[in-house]
C-alpha cells in the first residue's frame, strides 16, 4: 500500500468523532442510536475499501460521507420482503408472490398472528386436535371428496401422496406428461425422491389406453396423471383421460392418482376461459387422489391440497413425512377463509382477486384504464404521458398456456427516456412497479393492477419521472 494511501486512511474519522459532527444530529434524532452506529460502520467500511482500490481519494467534503450514512440508514430500514404492483398482467406470476388474498383470508391471518389459537387443540373435548381439522370438511364440502389433507404446497403433497401409496412399487405415467413445472419440480425427479419406480408409457404426443394396459401389473401401485400445466401439445396427439384410466384401474384394483397442478373449486367456461375441470369433476369422473396448489388460481395462500378416496387420504395423514411439511397456522387460516367464499360461487368470482381479475370483462378493463390514468394524472408532472392501449394478459401460474385474455394496457412515457430506462427505474421506486417491455414501449396491464395500488402507483410514477429528468440534466 503506497504511503499516500495510507495517509488517507488515517485520515478517515473513527466513528465516535463522526457521530459528534453536527450533521449527524438530524439522523441521530430521527433514528436509534444503534442503527445510526451501524449505518455509520458500514459507510465508513466502503469508504475506506475505495480509497484501499484507489477509486477514491481523500474525502473533500462530509456531505458525501453523509449522504453514504443516509442511503445505509434507508437500506437498513427497507425490508427485504415488500410489497410490488404487478403491472404485467400475468394473474398468478410466481415471481410476485402468485396470488394475492382476498380481504377475508388477510384478516384472518391477521386476527391469527399476535396471540394464540386452536390449532391442534379441540375445543369441544379440551383435548389435542389437528391442524387438518380446520380445513377437512370444507375441502370435502367443496369438492366431494372423502378426505382431504392439507400441506406445505403442491410439490410436497405429490412427494407425500407418491411416497404413502408407492414406495417400492411402481408408478404408470404418460410420456406426454413427464413434465418440469419451474426449475426443481421435475416429475421423474420427484419419483425417485419417493421411491416409487416410473414406468414411462407412450409417447409424447399420443398415449393410449392400451398403453397403460399392458404396462399394468402386480408391481403397479398407481396410474398417474400430471396437469401439462405450463404448456400444450398441439397437433396429432391423443391422450388417455381419467375417466378411460378409472375404469381400467378398478377392473385390475390400481388407483388413478392426478396432480392437477393449479386446482380450479369454480367452472370458468362461462366466463370464456375454458378447459379447466373443476377438482369435483375430476373426482367426480374416477380420479381416486387430487392433489393441487392453494395459491395458483385458487386464489388462496401457499398449500398444497389432497382430496379423495379415504382410504388412500388416510394413511397420509400417519406418514412421518408429514411432520415435515405440514402447513403453518397463518397460511391455514388464510386458506379456511378462501375456501369459506367458494362455499357461495358468486361471491368467491367477487371477492377472490385471482378470480376477479381473471374473469374481468373487457369494456370494464377499459374503463378501469380511463379511471386510473384520470386518477393518475393530477399528482404527476407533464412530462409522464400515460396513453391507453389494447392488448393481452396470460393467467401465469402453471395455468392456460394458450389463453391470451384481451386486456387493456397503459402506456407510459416519461420525458423522452428509453423503455429499459422507465422500467428499471420503477422496478427501484419506494414501491416497485413491475411492468414489461413490448415493442420497444413500456407497458402497464390494468387486470393485475389492484385498487389499492393506484396511490402507490402515482408516486411510484412521480418519483421515476424525478429520478429520470434529473438524471438528464
Ligand atoms: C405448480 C405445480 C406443481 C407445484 O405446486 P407448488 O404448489 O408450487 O408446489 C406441481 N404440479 C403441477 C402440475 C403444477 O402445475
Amino acid at each position: 500500500m503506497s504511503a499516500r494511501i495510507q495517509e488517507i486512511l488515517k485520515a478517515i474519522p473513527k466513528v465516535d468523532r463522526l457521530l459528534a459532527w453536527p450533521e449527524m444530529a438530524p439522523l441521530l434524532a430521527a433514528h436509534p442510536r444503534a442503527e445510526v452506529i451501524a449505518a455509520v460502520r458500514l459507510a465508513l467500511a466502503e469508504l475506506r475499501e475505495e480509497v484501499r482500490s484507489g477509486r477514491a481519494g481523500a474525502p473533500d467534503d462530509r456531505s458525501a460521507l453523509i449522504a453514504s450514512i443516509e442511503s445505509g440508514l434507508a437500506r437498513r430500514s427497507t425490508h427485504s420482503l415488500r410489497s410490488v404492483i404487478n403491472g404485467t398482467g400475468v394473474v398468478v406470476h410466481t415471481n410476485l408472490g402468485r396470488a394475492p388474498l382476498a380481504v377475508q383470508a388477510e384478516k384472518a391471518m391477521l386476527e391469527i398472528s399476535g396471540g394464540y389459537c386452536n390449532l391442534e387443540y379441540d375445543l369441544q373435548d379440551g383435548a389435542r386436535g389437528k391442524r387438518n381439522a380446520h380445513v377437512e370438511g370444507l375441502i370435502c364440502e367443496l369438492t366431494g371428496a372423502e378426505a382431504a389433507l392439507v400441506v406445505n404446497n403442491n410439490a410436497a403433497a405429490v412427494i407425500l401422496a407418491l411416497s404413502t401409496l408407492a414406495i417400492g412399487r411402481e408408478v404408470v405415467l404418460s410420456r406426454g406428461e413427464l413434465v418440469e413445472i419451474g426449475g426443481s419440480f421435475r416429475i421423474p425427479d420427484v419419483m425417485r425422491q419417493s421411491g416409487a419406480a416410473l414406468v414411462e408409457v407412450g409417447t409424447t404426443n399420443r398415449t393410449h389406453l392400451r398403453d397403460f394396459q399392458a404396462a399394468a401389473s402386480e408391481a403397479t401401485a398407481l396410474f398417474l396423471k400430471v396437469h401439462t400445466s405450463n404448456f400444450a401439445v398441439v397437433g396429432f396427439t391423443a391422450d388417455t383421460s381419467i375417466e378411460e384410466l378409472a375404469v381400467l384401474g378398478r377392473e385390475k384394483g390400481i388407483p388413478v392418482m392426478l396432480d392437477a397442478g393449479s386446482g380450479c373449486l369454480v367452472d370458468l367456461a362461462p366466463y370464456g376461459i375454458a378447459g379447466e375441470p373443476t377438482i369435483a369433476r375430476y373426482l367426480e369422473t374416477g380420479a381416486d387422489v387430487v392433489t393441487f396448489s392453494g395459491d395458483k388460481l385458487l386464489g388462496g395462500p401457499q398449500a398444497g391440497i389432497i382430496a379423495g378416496k379415504r382410504s388412500l387420504v388416510e394413511p397420509m395423514k400417519r406418514h412421518p413425512l408429514l411432520r415435515a411439511i405440514r402447513m403453518d397456522k397463518l397460511s391455514l387460516a388464510a386458506l379456511e377463509a378462501t375456501l369459506r367464499l367458494y362455499r357461495d360461487e358468486q361471491r368467491a368470482l367477487r371477492e377472490i382477486p385471482t378470480l376477479r381479475m381473471l374473469t374481468m370483462p373487457a369494456g370494464e378493463l377499459s374503463a378501469r384504464a380511463t379511471q386510473i390514468i384520470r386518477r393518475l394524472r393530477r399528482g404527476l408532472p407533464p412530462v409522464v404521458e400515460l396513453r391507453k392501449q389494447q392488448g393481452e394478459s396470460s393467467a401465469g401460474g402453471g395455468s392456460f398456456p394458450l389463453l391470451q385474455l384481451p386486456t387493456t394496457l397503459i402506456e407510459v412515457q416519461i420525458a423522452s427516456a428509453a423503455p429499459q430506462r422507465i422500467e428499471a427505474a420503477l422496478r427501484r421506486a419506494g414501491t416497485p412497479v413491475i411492468g414489461r417491455i413490448h415493442r420497444d414501449r413500456f407497458l402497464l396491464d390494468v387486470r393485475t393492477i389492484l385498487d389499492r395500488d393506484i396511490v402507490s402507483l402515482g408516486a411510484s410514477l412521480a418519483e421515476a419521472a424525478d429520478f429520470l429528468t434529473q438524471e438528464k440534466r
